[in-house]
């Protein structure tokens, strides 16, 4: 019994919690990283099946590496061959009679596959079931066979019993969790897009509102200016309101556009320092309307991701910075790096934020500006840097100033890859 449960907790650890852990995992391993790490756990399960047998009684005993070998094969596709080498392999090591029925065995189980992968990944849940243990049921029966007409073992009809009603449940048993397992988390993705579907349409309503009123303003503008005998000095001044109106709708529709989109167009490698450094080029004028310094403290770390949008989430949160110091201030930026992220830290000592106003940044249309606001600026910000894999935090204290981290994930320098 001790043995039979060793045996299945192997399979569910190495089998089945190892790949759950990967897709679950917030690092996003590459397509080989992840090969590689399920080809080795379920090697080291299929190892420990054969390390640690299940004496069924005198003289004979058995192990799930036929069970664990199915399941891999059927979830993990080219990865058997791989496994089935191993199987083989190990046994050989171990030696004995049993070695080149081994052979036999995994050969039969691999022909076996090859034939109803595909089959099995088109079924239902039940089928799954029906299909992945008939799978481990004949594999079983091919081996006790093996043993029959092979090495002339004779067999207790009591073990064959039991080896075949326990190859078969635990197959059912652990294709049944990891359906169940994955149709959870199937769900739950569901559910995240579908939440991000309702806000985006919930936006787009208010957004075409919102850009409805400086296109009215612009157009009573531009009335006004195609009438005849109006002073030089008004004109212009109605064609640079009109102008800021247009300006505010376009900024309404980046930022909103950057959130309703579903993910970065074209990434490419970014180098943080010319990053600032075109942004600051943008928003330098701003800055010396209302006489902040700019002071940075930065290396050319590199990091991945949309050039567009990473300038739109720096330029957002580097212009509330400077709308926060109305008169004079400054505006800090630095760089740091730590373990395998980047840090880029922007900080100003302007008006600070209260613990309730900090908990609602990055809420859409949240905004102390009244009128001059839009409150998408901080929202575009986080949907930036979490597309980006990176995180965006905020620590504020009234009327001292706020700061903002964003961590991004470092590619080195030094890698001969072309950075804009
Ligand atoms: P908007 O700037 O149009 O108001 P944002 O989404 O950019 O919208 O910002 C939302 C709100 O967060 C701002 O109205 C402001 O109250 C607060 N905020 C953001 N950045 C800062 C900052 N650096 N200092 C103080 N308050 C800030
Ligand atoms: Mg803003």
């Amino acid at each position: 019994m001790e043995s039979l449960l060793l045996n299945v907790l192997f399979i569910i650890v190495f089998l089945q919690l190892v790949p759950l852990f990967l897709e679950l995992s917030k690092h996003r391993f590459s397509y080989y990283q992840k090969r590689w790490i399920i080809n080795t756990s379920s090697s080291i399960g299929i190892i420990s099946c054969i390390l640690f047998p299940i004496p069924i009684m005198e003289g004979y005993i058995f192990d799930l590496r036929l069970a664990a070998l199915t399941i891999a094969g059927l979830y993990g596709g080219i990865l058997t061959s791989v496994l089935s080498g191993v199987t083989i392999g190990f046994r050989f090591f171990i030696g004995g009679v049993g070695a080149s029925a081994t052979i036999i065995e995994v050969t039969m189980l691999l022909i076996l596959l090859a034939l109803t992968t595909a089959w099995f990944h088109r079924s239902l849940r039940k089928n799954k079931l029906i299909i992945g243990s008939s799978i481990a049921l004949s594999a079983a029966v091919i081996a006790l066979l093996n043993s029959v007409f092979i090495f002339g073992a004779t067999l207790d009809w009591r073990f064959v019993t039991m080896y075949l009603v326990l190859t078969w449940g635990i197959t059912v048993l652990i294709i049944y969790l990891y359906e169940v397992f994955h149709e959870y988390l199937l769900i739950n993705k569901r559910v995240i897009k579908a939440e991000k579907m309702e806000m985006v349409s919930h936006l787009a309503a208010s957004v075409s509102h919102e850009v409805r009123n400086p296109l009215t303003v612009v157009r009573g503008f531009l009335q006004m200016i195609e009438q005849e005998g109006i002073p030089d000095e008004k004109r212009k001044k109605f064609m640079r309101l009109s102008m800021e109106e247009i300006d505010r709708a376009d900024v309404i529709l980046g930022n909103y556009l950057t959130f309703a989109r579903p993910s970065p167009e074209h990434t490419q490698v970014l180098n943080i320092e010319k990053q600032i450094h075109k942004t600051l080029q943008i928003i330098t004028p701003l800055a010396n309307m209302n006489a902040v310094q700019i002071e940075t403290y930065i290396n050319n770390y590199k990091t991945r991701g949309d050039e567009h949008n990473l300038q739109q989430c720096l330029i957002n949160i580097k212009k509330n910075c400077i709308e926060a110091m109305p008169d004079s201030g400054k505006l800090r930026i630095e760089t740091s790096k730590e373990e395998s992220n980047l840090i880029l830290t922007i900080s100003d000592n302007g008006n600070g934020m209260t613990k309730e106003e900090l908990s609602r940044v990055g809420e859409p249309y949240f905004t102390t500006k009244g009128r001059e606001g839009t409150g998408l600026g901080m929202m575009a910000a986080f949907k930036i840097i979490e597309t980006m894999n990176g995180s965006l935090n905020v620590a504020s204290v009234p009327y001292e100033g706020t700061s903002f981290y964003i961590r991004l994930p470092l590619i080195e320098s030094g890698s001969s890859q072309r950075d804009i």
